[in-house]
């Protein structure tokens, strides 16, 4: 079965801005059409994490790839609904690049080490810990939820600067 079509939403859309939807128990259906979306889009793109409302669909659901995941193999996906940092420590500035952003890369302060609780795509309860690159994209995924985006993260002049070449690019 083909998911709808849909675009990845780019900025300054204000679906971006808009904090998503915590997902009910019970919407499955709901849940695995919207995944099946978000990997296919994964595939597609070579994204390494993409959040539901990034595709316009406001609910909390992430997918990011398994970090190991062998090259060559099939992409494998690690999917979070409702997820949330409940510890975090250490700080870490590396540069990130958002698919709703399309050409800017920005270094971004995250914390280094998190841990993470949310329901499996079968609704089951997980916590884990993570860290490193997978730590900072569930960061910089969950941000995304809360209608946070990366040029939110850094300094007033250094987005202004980057989102004007965006604008130069893309005008
Ligand atoms: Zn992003």
């Amino acid at each position: 079965m083909c998911p709808e079509k849909r675009r990845v939403i780019v900025w300054p859309d204000p679906i971006l801005e808009q904090s998503a939807k915590p997902v009910d128990h019970g919407e499955r259906a709901l849940v695995a059409s919207t995944l099946a979306e978000l990997h296919s889009w994964m595939i597609s793109t070579g994204s390494s994490a993409l959040a539901a409302n990034q595709l316009g669909i406001p609910l909390r659901i992430i997918a990011l790839r398994c970090p190991q995941a062998g090259t060559g193999n099939p992409p494998k996906f690690i999917d979070l609904i409702n997820p949330e940092i409940t510890k975090k420590s250490g700080q870490d500035r590396t540069e990130e690049t958002c698919l709703s952003l399309p050409g800017a890369q920005l270094g971004i302060t995250r914390f280094e080490r998190i841990q993470v609780t949310a329901l499996t795509s079968t609704f089951d309860q997980m916590t884990f810990v993570a860290s490193g690159r997978f730590a900072r994209a569930i960061q910089h995924s969950v941000d995304h939820l809360d209608g946070i985006m990366m040029i939110d993260r850094c300094s007033r002049l250094l987005a202004k600067t980057v989102l004007r070449n965006i604008h130069m690019f893309t005008d």
